[in-house]
């Protein structure tokens, strides 16, 4: 049977991830989404974590199952314990197991410090932070539980942290989103260290400026882009499948001797621009 997604993509001749199972959080909107649907058109089932857009949700589902591939929406909030740890027991009743988690759900509550409330600090480190800390560890006890199947990957599991230029581009006026992007680093590369004799990859990907809407102030009027792209030595803002297509990639057994990297997906944007004519 022919399958295309509905703008016409093909599903991948060889798939990276055939057979695989995959979960994104947050995978309703902006980069999640596009992972999603990444992750489905090269060959994995997916299930589609959500917090609030049911409809929307729904929408990344119908999309991936048009690949020939399975995938249903999930409710959850990744900052919640039990949320989480209900979340993969259905996954891995529904599919069996998991193979790779990509714990992509994150949000901004911007104000300058001397404004900025306790609940906006909390809410951004609880989801950002503690929201991966919970993914990657449900992930892992399966992970560790199954154990290598080599016709489906040389590795026992695949944990992916999505983080931000922010690990390590101070940001006046973030200092919640900040510290929660330096600690996704820190969270990545120690479990990497603890995980990797269990054959569990552990890697980031820290994408710089994406359009989605989480930062549309900064891309949708021209004046915003060309201010954006002042940080951007490649002149473009980058689309939520830049981001995809590297999830896939590293997902994949094509990156199976990466380990506690990250890969920056951000135009050049931590080449320090500003160097580039100043200094
Ligand atoms: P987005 O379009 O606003 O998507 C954020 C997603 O996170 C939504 O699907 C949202 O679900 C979900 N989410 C929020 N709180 C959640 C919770 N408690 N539990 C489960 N899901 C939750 O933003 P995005 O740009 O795609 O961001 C995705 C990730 O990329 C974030 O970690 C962000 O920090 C990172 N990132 C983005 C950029 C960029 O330029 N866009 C740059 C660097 C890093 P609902 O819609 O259901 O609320």
């Amino acid at each position: 049977m022919e399958t295309s997604g509905s703008d016409g993509r093909q599903p991948l001749a060889h798939p990276l991830l055939k057979g695989q199972k995959a979960l994104v959080t947050g995978a309703n909107s902006g980069i999640g989404k596009a992972t999603a649907i990444g992750l489905g058109r090269a060959g994995a089932d997916v299930v589609v974590n959500y917090v609030a857009g049911r409809d929307a949700a729904e929408d990344v589902v119908r999309e991936i199952e048009s690949f020939g591939v399975r995938a249903y929406a999930h409710e959850a909030d990744v900052s919640q314990e039990k949320q989480v740890s209900d979340m993969v027991d259905r996954m891995v009743q529904k599919f069996g197991t998991i193979d790779v988690m990509v714990a992509n759900a994150g949000l901004q509550r911007d104000a300058p410090l001397t404004d900025m409330t306790m609940a906006q600090w909390q809410k951004v480190l609880d989801v950002n932070l503690t929201g991966q800390f919970l993914c990657a560890r449900e992930a892992a006890k399966e992970f560790m539980r199954r154990g290598v199947v080599p016709e489906v990957s040389r590795s026992v599991g695949k944990i992916i942290c999505m983080s931000s230029v922010h690990q390590i581009i101070p940001w006046a006026g973030h200092v919640n989103y900040a510290s929660s992007k330096g600690g996704v680093q820190m969270l990545m590369a120690t479990l990497a260290q603890e995980l990797a004799p269990h054959r569990i990859r552990v890697n980031a990907v820290a994408p710089g400026a994406i359009r989605t809407p989480i930062n549309r102030s900064a891309w949708d009027t021209p004046e915003a882009e060309a201010d954006l792209l002042r940080l951007v030595p490649y002149d473009r803002v980058g689309d939520p499948d830049d981001i995809a297509n590297v999830v896939a990639a590293l997902a994949s057994d094509l990156f199976d001797y990466v380990v506690g990297t990250t890969l920056y997906v951000d135009g050049g944007m931590t080449l320090f621009p500003g160097f580039a004519t100043g200094g």
